[in-house]
């Protein structure tokens, strides 16, 4: 989605990696690993790894992923219109029309408004207005340094009195939505990847492991029954270093960082994860990093997690039965109890 140039370098934003080689088939199982790698899908990289008893059969999930993916990505993109679609983006430049739009936009918002009030607000995919003011400036910074500014609090405080769901309308059964005010604007840049991850997650075989771009979903055990291994990042690794191994069968992880996507204006570096209570980059933590059973939970918790103080992150993880790592700004891990078992030697 959200043709948001890949900003830093890309292994930046691959917040996890999946670790271990691509090997032959298992041993006392008739079917062989393979791995494909997906560019351009929600703006991002995704790598599906998988056991199949055939190149010809793990290419059909391949092809399986990418078309769902794409048109997910089609649906939840804020900034392209699509022919023949009506997308977020239609949504976002439409104000005070009634649309009509695919169901799978209307669960996207039914859950995003749950998320919102879940999260005390802190996570709010009625935030566009805001945000759209560090996009661009994040995209004007990249391509012009030299030039490169943040937004005008002024700005930003007229932008955030149009944030906020009672600016949307969302009609269920008529599958319509509608903004209500002139300058409202949808954002769902922190959980939308892992929604459409999960939904596609539920339709693939087991034993697949698919990274969605730092958005990690797992199917079920290794044909062996052994786990699969993923690696949370270290923050100031470059994309290279981890700091923890976390074993997984099914399920998924999660990272939100300030080192995902990020720009430097005025002798700084500002990130993307936005605290509605300043409308600057949240400064509590480096990183978050979600383990639960829903990755569109994950993906939603580990945004919110990353904007919270830990006390309040518990008491959200524990309405999830999700459990989390934090890595605060010193390098000091916390760790939930759950999370601490799912911890590889
Ligand atoms: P994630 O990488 O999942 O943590 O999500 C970050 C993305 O979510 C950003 O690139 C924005 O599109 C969006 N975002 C940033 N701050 C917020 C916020 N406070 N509420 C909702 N969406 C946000
Ligand atoms: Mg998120």
């Amino acid at each position: 989605m959200i043709r948001r140039r890949i900003c830093g370098i890309l292994s930046a934003v691959l917040a996890v990696m999946i670790l271990g080689g691509c090997g032959g088939s298992t041993a006392g199982s008739p079917k062989t690993r393979y791995q494909a790698t997906l560019m351009d899908l929600f703006d991002t990289v995704t790598t599906i790894t998988g056991y199949a008893a055939s190149e010809e059969e793990f290419r059909e999930t391949v092809g399986k992923i990418q078309s769902e993916m794409t048109e997910y990505d089609h649906l939840y993109d804020i900034y392209t219109p699509y022919p023949d679609m009506v997308n977020l983006c239609t949504v976002n430049s439409r104000p005070g029309e009634t649309l009509t739009v695919d169901e799978r936009i209307i669960d996207l918002l039914l859950f995003a408004r749950e998320i919102d009030e879940k999260s005390g607000h802190r996570v709010n995919a009625m935030l566009g207005s805001v945000l759209s003011l560090w996009h661009e400036a994040r995209e004007a910074g990249i391509a012009d340094p030299a030039n490169a500014r943040i937004p005008e609090a002024e700005a930003l405080q007229e932008a955030a009195a149009h944030a906020g769901f009672q600016y949307l309308e969302i009609d269920a059964e008529r599958r319509t939505v509608r903004l209500t005010d002139e300058k409202a604007r949808l954002d769902v840049g922190a959980l939308a990847k892992g929604y459409a991850a999960q939904r596609i997650a539920e339709g693939l075989p087991e034993g697949m492991l698919v990274n969605f771009g730092g958005n990690v979903v797992a199917t079920g055990a290794k044909p062996d029954g052994s786990s699969w291994v993923i690696g949370v990042q270290d923050p100031d690794g470059g994309g290279e270093g981890y700091l923890k191994k976390i074993a997984l069968q099914t399920g998924s992880v999660v990272t939100s960082g300030d080192y995902q996507r990020y720009y430097v204006a005025e002798g700084k570096t500002w990130h993307h994860i936005i605290d509605p209570e300043t409308l600057m980059p949240g400064t509590r933590w480096r990183g978050v990093t979600v383990a639960c059973a829903d990755s569109g939970i994950g993906d939603a918790l580990s945004t919110s997690l990353f904007l919270m103080d830990r006390e309040e992150g518990e008491k959200l993880l524990a309405e999830f039965g999700a459990e989390a790592m934090w890595i605060a700004p010193d390098g000091t891990e916390f760790f939930s109890d759950g999370f601490r078992a799912l911890i590889k030697d």
